[in-house]
């Protein structure tokens, strides 16, 4: 099997295990990484703090970096998405699209390291401060340590080492032992392109064994997270005192007025709530439709989640391919028995090994995992509603506020969503699973605490200093 080192301060290393990363799909093996230990990951962030000190890589240098970069995956884009279908079991049309898109981010990204400023400060408004030249100037927060999630395991590494480049902060990364080759190869491309070799350490691993290390070590001034709630919740705990960024998960919903455009809506949902499975965080889950369109937006699903082709990732038909391991088929097959269990009508919801038929749940029991829970599967839920206030208050009666949306003509209830619906982002006439590489992204409650977005990944990674200047 393809060996693919890890790297330490600029050197390819191995350990004595490695984790065998195979096709979620067929089993068929995609490469070998190591397995490494909380010796490692000190070692990393050694070197990472040794390459802070240096304050020797300038913003114009940074800039260049990230552009060379973007224009170079551009240049591959084929290799990366057929990596990220093999280990990540994305359908190739998908993959390539977030190939693109992670080449964006680092566009976005090098705009704003030629941007990065601070401001002046009017010392002239108070009496005290009169006579002074005063300047707010952003610094690096520090060594940013970066864990990020399978699903997108291209475009949220670059959301994340993009900005911390941007910044001026060297990075130790931590990717899903589940997809970790993509992550490797992005930096070698970024080094590729010109990024000093020890500015990236990739330490890959397991969680406990590798991830949690990272986050207890006194170097990482920010641990930016991208994951799930209970990881999430954890590493709060573990990373007390230093910076921490989380982007968790959702079940997020989507209002269907009775006025709405319900072909345009039906084949939204078909996409935002089936495509790479359902595994993303903002998956459409949960379909909310007037109670007098209800009967026609379950049918216009049914038969929308009847037509998605299914399969290999790797053929350029596939739209719906298969769930990262057994265990996660298991966990939703199991969900969807409990539905049936408890009375509610389930469409599709078949399993073929990793593969689940997309499913469709008639309106559910509310305590149920596939209403309340984050299913991150191709599964959505449909629930009438009588007027726009109970389809606020049902979308708001979630802890998961990263994205909600609205398909509407009428514009006082799309501003009253837009006002009225407690999210990071209200998508109107639209699902909640868009997301522009540039936007403010992330939630709060369970769904997190920061925003995406490389201008707003940067303030996170940056300090304000004050500087007083004084004839
Ligand atoms: P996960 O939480 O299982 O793992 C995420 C990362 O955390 C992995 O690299 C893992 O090895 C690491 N990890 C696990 N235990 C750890 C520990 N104790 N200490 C440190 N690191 C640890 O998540 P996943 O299954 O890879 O991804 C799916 C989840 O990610 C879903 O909940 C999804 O909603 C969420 N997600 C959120 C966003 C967002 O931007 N809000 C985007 C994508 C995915």
């Amino acid at each position: 099997m393809l060996q693919v080192p890890a790297r330490i301060g600029g050197r390819p290393v191995g350990a004595a295990e490695w984790i065998e990363v195979r096709s979620p799909y067929d089993g068929t093996p995609v490469g070998r990484v190591p397995a490494l230990t909380a010796a490692h990951v000190a070692e990393a962030c050694t070197a990472a703090a040794a390459v802070l000190a240096r304050r020797d890589f300038p913003q114009h240098a940074r800039a260049e970096v990230l552009e060379r970069a973007a224009g170079l995956l551009t240049e591959r884009t084929e290799e990366f998405a057929v990596t990220v279908a093999r280990e990540a079991g994305k359908p190739i049309a998908d993959a390539r699209g977030e190939t693109a898109r992670c080449a964006d981010t680092l566009r976005f990204a090098a705009v704003e390291a030629r941007k990065l400023a601070g401001e002046m400060i009017p010392m002239d408004a108070s009496r005290a401060a009169a006579g002074r030249l005063g300047l707010a100037v952003r610094h690096p927060a520090g060594v940013v340590a970066a864990i990020t999630p399978f699903n997108f395991p291209l475009n949220l590494v670059a959301h994340k080492i993009g900005p911390a480049i941007a910044a001026g902060c060297p990075v130790v990364l931590k990717p899903a032992e589940l997809t970790p080759i993509s992550a490797i190869r992005l930096v070698d491309l970024l080094v590729e392109a010109g990024l000093p070799e020890d500015w990236i350490s990739v330490v890959t691993g397991t969680g406990p064994a590798t991830g949690e290390p990272l986050v207890e070590h006194p170097v990482p001034a920010v641990v930016s997270f991208t994951g799930s709630v209970a990881v999430g919740r954890r590493i709060q705990r573990a990373a007390a005192g230093k910076r921490v960024l989380l982007e968790l998960g959702s079940n997020a919903p989507v209002i269907i007025e009775a006025a709405a455009d319900l072909e345009r809506a039906v084949a939204a949902v078909r996409r935002g709530g089936f495509s790479y499975a359902g595994q993303s965080c903002v998956s459409t889950q949960r379909v909310l439709a007037h109670r007098s369109v209800y009967g026609a937006v379950l049918d216009g699903l049914r038969g929308a989640a009847g037509t998605l082709r299914l399969g290999d990732p790797l053929d350029g038909r596939t739209e719906v391919g298969p769930l990262i391991s057994a265990a996660a088929t298991a966990r939703v097959a199991g969900w969807l028995d409990a539905a049936r269990r408890a009375g509610a009508e389930v469409t599709g919801g078949e399993v073929h090994g990793t593969l689940i038929t997309p499913a469709v749940v008639a309106d559910p029991p509310r305590h149920l995992d596939v209403y309340r829970g984050e299913v991150f599967g191709p599964v959505i839920t449909v629930t009438p509603y009588a007027d726009l206030d109970e389809a606020i208050a049902l979308a708001n009666a979630s802890d998961f506020r990263l994205q909600a949306g609205i398909f509407t003509p009428d514009l006082g209830a799309a501003l009253r969503a837009a006002n009225d619906l407690d999210f990071g982002g209200v998508l109107i006439n639209e699902v909640p699973t868009f997301r522009a590489d540039q936007q403010p992204y992330g939630g709060s409650g369970a769904a997190g605490n920061t925003r995406e977005g490389p201008a707003y990944a940067i303030n996170e990674m940056t300090e304000l200093r004050f500087v007083s200047v004084s004839a």
